[in-house]
């Protein structure tokens, strides 16, 4: 065999096997490790003590697709607002768990305010700023004593800018009496796995369940987290929740967290993830959601919703017809599916090729199940559309966008719709 006859590689690496982690609120029941589909979550960035507005963004979270939120828990006004945040979100049938974020006084809260730590699905704690440092193991053994009582799941997520400074200190210590000291750097990533590992193990020891555990170890740079990740997955079977830590704002976070995160999963690392996105001015809190979503979904791990594909255009596409009609595809797609979800099954793997022009429009829209191939620029103003590889018809004219659309709505009815099919519906059909 040539070197240009390699055998192209299977796909991602086998999920490590990591045990099973259950994150439940009533009915509703969240299943993380072994094997269970990668978990997409994200976090409010509304003040907890306002539960209405906190339950407004925890439901648009929700229905975007995120399958736990977490909210931040910092203050007795915070805490004893909780139970009222989930009130309601139950009133009006939104049943994601909740997950407390909690630094320096956790241990306090959920003492104080039984009724949080009821109301909370799953607590998040950071071994680096449980309580004062004079007083962190007896805050940590408090933390996990009342998850024990109430029966919840704890993240032990370590953070780089927050970080156990024993655990550095020591290390420090044995790199300096090595013969051939480590960077600074390998140190402060060791620091991270031996915090994280460390931390899970005492929690056992003190009475969780090794089965209510979950670890993070979020840092900003994506080698380093690459490098911890690998570290943690080898060396322990906890689940893993994979993120960077400020990753920052628009293209700079999309892309440090994807490439991140893709190294991971595509090694068979990480069974749950967050995209932790700074907002731009005026931009939605959902933006972390759909750009996980996205990650694992191109990377062919779980489907959300229809993908548009589109070409990028170039000197061939000067009208913006074909930008308009790809944005407007896509973002309707995403607009139908919290009513398709349940009605369609199946419709959220399906694919439409929105292209530009005669040069790969054809080719790419018949690998699609449904594609639009533009005129292109200087073109006559003649659209063919595919459906399921094969020519139908040709749209011309102004109204090329709604007839596509429309095409588009009733290939999701006839291809997906057979589910939802009434026995008059079939009766007729038959008749
Ligand atoms: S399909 Fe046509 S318009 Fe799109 S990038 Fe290729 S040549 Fe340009």
């Amino acid at each position: 065999m040539s070197d240009s006859c390699l055998p192209m590689s299977a796909g991602p690496a086998p999920r490590r096997v990591a045990r099973a982690l259950t994150v439940a609120w009533g009915a509703r029941r969240v299943h993380i490790g072994a094997g269970a589909p990668v978990a997409v979550q994200s976090m409010t960035n509304t003040d907890t003590a306002d539960p209405v507005a906190t339950a407004a963004q925890v439901s648009a979270l929700a229905r975007a697709g995120s399958e736990l939120v977490r909210v931040t828990v910092d203050t007795p006004a915070a805490a004893a607002a909780v139970p009222r945040l989930r009130a309601l979100l139950d009133r009006t049938g939104v049943d994601v768990p909740l997950v407390g974020d909690f630094h320096y006084n956790g241990d306090k809260l959920l003492a104080g305010f039984p009724d949080c730590a009821r109301a909370l699905s799953k607590y998040r704690i950071n071994p680096g700023n449980v309580g004062g440092a004079s007083v962190r193991d007896d805050a940590f053994a408090r933390i996990v004593e009342i998850a024990c009582r109430h029966g919840k799941p704890v993240r032990i997520g370590v953070n780089w800018g927050s970080l156990d400074q024993r655990v550095l200190a020591r290390l420090m210590d044995e790199n300096a009496a090595r013969t051939r000291p480590w960077e600074a750097r390998e140190v402060m990533r060791e620091a991270l796995v031996e915090s994280a590992i460390g931390s899970a193990r005492r929690a056992v020891e003190l009475g969780l369940p090794a089965d209510a555990i979950c670890l993070s170890a979020k840092v900003s740079a994506v080698q380093d987290l690459i490098a911890v990740y690998r570290a943690l997955a080898a060396r322990c079977d906890w689940p893993l929740h994979l993120g960077l830590t400020e990753a920052g704002m628009g293209s700079k976070g999309i892309v440090a967290s994807a490439t991140a995160i893709a190294v991971l999963l595509q090694e068979g690392i990480g069974d749950t993830i967050r995209v932790s996105l700074t907002p731009e001015p005026g931009g939605e809190r959902t933006r972390e959601v759909v750009v996980a979503q996205e990650i694992l979904q191109t990377m062919g791990l779980r489907a959300f919703a229809p993908m548009v594909v589109a070409c990028p255009g170039c000197g061939r596409t000067s009208s913006a017809l074909f930008q308009e009609l790809a944005a407007k595809i896509q973002d309707w797609l995403r607009e139908q599916m919290p009513a398709w979800r349940g009605r369609y099954p199946g419709v959220e793997s399906m694919q439409v090729a929105v292209m530009g022009c005669v040069v790969n429009g054809p080719g790419e829209s018949r690998h699609a199940d449904l594609g639009i191939s533009l005129p292109g620029a200087g073109e006559d103003p003649v659209a063919p559309v595919f459906v399921d590889g094969q020519r139908s018809v040709t749209l011309k004219g102004a109204r090329i966008a709604e007839e596509f659309q429309a095409i588009v709505d009733d290939y999701v009815r006839r291809r997906y719709g057979a589910a939802e099919r009434q026995p008059d519906e079939e009766s007729s059909r038959a008749a």
